[in-house]
């Protein structure tokens, strides 16, 4: 049911167009009604320059921890501030292991790939693998990197897996890995999808090598629905995906654990556009719907859906980076357009 007391929600607006694409996500959501309460929260650059080495203030993890949810800006990483990334340092911080990317063609953005049909969600390792950061000079002249997995992080992420398939009605369930090369490691997410994948009978379950996953996802996407992955794999996987359905602007994404969950935009802090106002919100806006489902807004969340998507469809005041004839317009303009069509 729609919640009827407002939610409490930290907002990192972050760096570069990071406050431009919050502020339009944030007007977007109050003028659809939705019942959160925003507590905005620093992190990322400005951070670092006040000496935070991990670019999130304890304020910050306070907010997290005693809200939950998180809506999550850009974090540029530091260069000569420190050597943490500010976004690697939260997700640790609450142990959210599980980055659930959606890929789902949008109306009104044309791609080589339109009218396939893609519909499918990447859920990736989080926080183990050789993003662990564990790396050294061996010898002089050889660098050795750890690639750590677990089997409790191989179960609750194809657990993570198997649960967002059955909340969103979906049939099956591909386990990506280089379990052939690397039969300890990726063979471990292998095994233990095959033994966690027994206790959901309604899923049909099958297991990929992920190079051939990769060439798949281009010559055949609509065969996928969820898809798991290690960390580096998802990574790069997930990317490719995003790629199939219109790229950065429009990709959002999750990270849960079970303490907190961040939602975010799959692009960067785009430091070419940021102060312009002509960043696409899109992305974010997105990624906030999942966010206002998560907190079990499932009404509002379907009503500024469609009135992106008949925004998307119409073609008209879309910023640049999606107009279909290059001419784009401010993000506030797109924004109003959204809104108009809230109906
Ligand atoms: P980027 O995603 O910022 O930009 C890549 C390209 O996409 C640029 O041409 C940019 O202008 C365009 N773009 C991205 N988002 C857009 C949007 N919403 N609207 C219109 N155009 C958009 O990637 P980058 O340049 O590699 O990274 C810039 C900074 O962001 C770096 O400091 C990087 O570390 C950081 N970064 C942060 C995150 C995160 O916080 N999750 C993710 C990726 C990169």
């Amino acid at each position: 049911l729609p919640t009827r007391t407002k939610v409490k929600v930290t907002a990192m607006p972050g760096d570069g167009i990071g406050p431009e694409v919050m502020k339009a996500t944030q007007t977007v959501l109050a003028a659809a009604g939705a019942q959160v309460e925003w507590e905005e929260a620093l992190a990322g650059a400005e951070a670092f320059r006040r000496g935070i080495s991990t670019g999130a203030p304890q304020e910050t993890l306070d907010s997290i921890a005693r809200n939950g949810v998180a809506l999550k800006g850009p974090l540029e990483t530091p260069v000569g501030h420190g050597e943490k990334s500010a976004n690697v340092a939260l997700r640790k911080t609450f142990e959210m292991y599980g980055n659930v990317r959606p890929v789902r063609e949008l109306p009104g953005i044309r791609t080589p790939f339109s009218g396939r049909g893609i519909d499918f969600v990447v859920v990736r390792e989080n926080v183990e693998d050789v993003y662990a950061g564990i790396e050294h000079m061996q010898t002089p002249g050889v660098a050795q990197c750890l690639k750590i997995i677990t089997e409790v992080g191989c179960e609750r992420i194809v657990r993570l897996a198997a649960a967002v398939a059955e909340a969103e009605g979906r049939k099956k369930v591909t386990v990506a890995t280089k379990a052939n090369i690397m039969k300890l490691t990726e063979g471990m997410l292998k095994r233990v999808g095959e033994a966690v994948l027994k206790d959901h009978p309604s899923l049909a379950h099958e297991h990929m090598i992920v190079d051939n996953c990769a060439h798949q996802m281009v010559i055949r996407p609509e065969q996928f629905d969820v898809t798991v992955m290690t960390n580096m794999n998802g990574d790069i996987l997930s990317d490719l995906a995003a790629g199939l359905v219109g790229g950065l602007g429009v990709a959002p994404s999750a990270n849960l654990g079970d303490e907190a969950a961040m939602f975010e935009a799959v692009h960067g802090s785009a430091p070419q556009i940021a102060g312009k106002g002509i960043a696409n919100p899109t992305a974010l806006l997105l990624s906030a719907l999942m966010m206002l489902r998560h907190i079990g807004d499932f009404a509002t969340a379907r009503r500024i859906e469609h009135a992106l998507y008949v925004t998307l469809e119409e073609g008209r005041d879309l910023t640049g980076d999606i107009a279909r004839d290059g001419e784009g317009v401010p993000t506030a303009q797109y924004v109003d357009r959204i809104i108009a069509n809230l109906g």
